[in-house]
């Protein structure tokens, strides 16, 4: 019998893509065959680093890793799952404020398409790197490169 692969999607904005989503991908290859971020379009935020270049900054950081696939998506993430033939989705968990918020759509998600969501917590040191942290400090100048894999 052929072995199914175990399809991830990681869906964010990753405006910019931070060491703490690098370290979700990186925990989520030891669970699952294949991950695909996906950079999704997030209406009630507004993009600061443009998706080409986030796109292009998280393809090269996988360079070397064939199991993680990146694609920009529009519209529904259970959608873009499905055309990817993915059976879970892969997000990250630092607070319970970003529990109540993974809790519901993982449910909306669930009941929709029947996907599952993986939650993995934050590493402790991770805990307090947001994107909306990493913009603020490019905002006003400050060097980024610490939080960027
Ligand atoms: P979204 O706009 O969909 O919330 P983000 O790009 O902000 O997307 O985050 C994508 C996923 O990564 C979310 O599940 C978020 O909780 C998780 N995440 C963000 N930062 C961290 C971090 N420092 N540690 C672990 N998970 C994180």
């Amino acid at each position: 019998m052929n072995k199914v692969n175990k399809i991830a999607i990681f869906p964010g904005s990753f405006d910019p893509f931070t060491i703490g989503h690098h370290d979700i991908v990186m925990r989520g290859l030891q669970l699952f065959d294949e991950i695909i971020i996906g950079i999704g379009h997030n209406y009630t935020k507004r993009d600061t680093f443009p998706l080409e270049e986030r796109l292009a900054a998280i393809q090269r950081t996988y360079n070397n890793q064939s199991r993680v696939h990146v694609c920009a998506y529009d519209g529904l993430t259970i959608d873009f799952a499905a055309q990817h033939n993915a059976h879970f989705i892969l997000r990250g968990v630092r607070s319970t404020l970003d529990f109540e918020y993974e809790r519901n759509i993982a449910e909306a998600n669930k009941q929709l398409s029947g996907i599952e969501t993986v939650l993995l917590y934050t590493r402790p040191e991770y805990a307090h790197i947001s994107s909306t942290l990493v913009r603020d400090l490019h905002a006003h100048g400050k060097d980024i490169s610490q939080y960027l894999p």
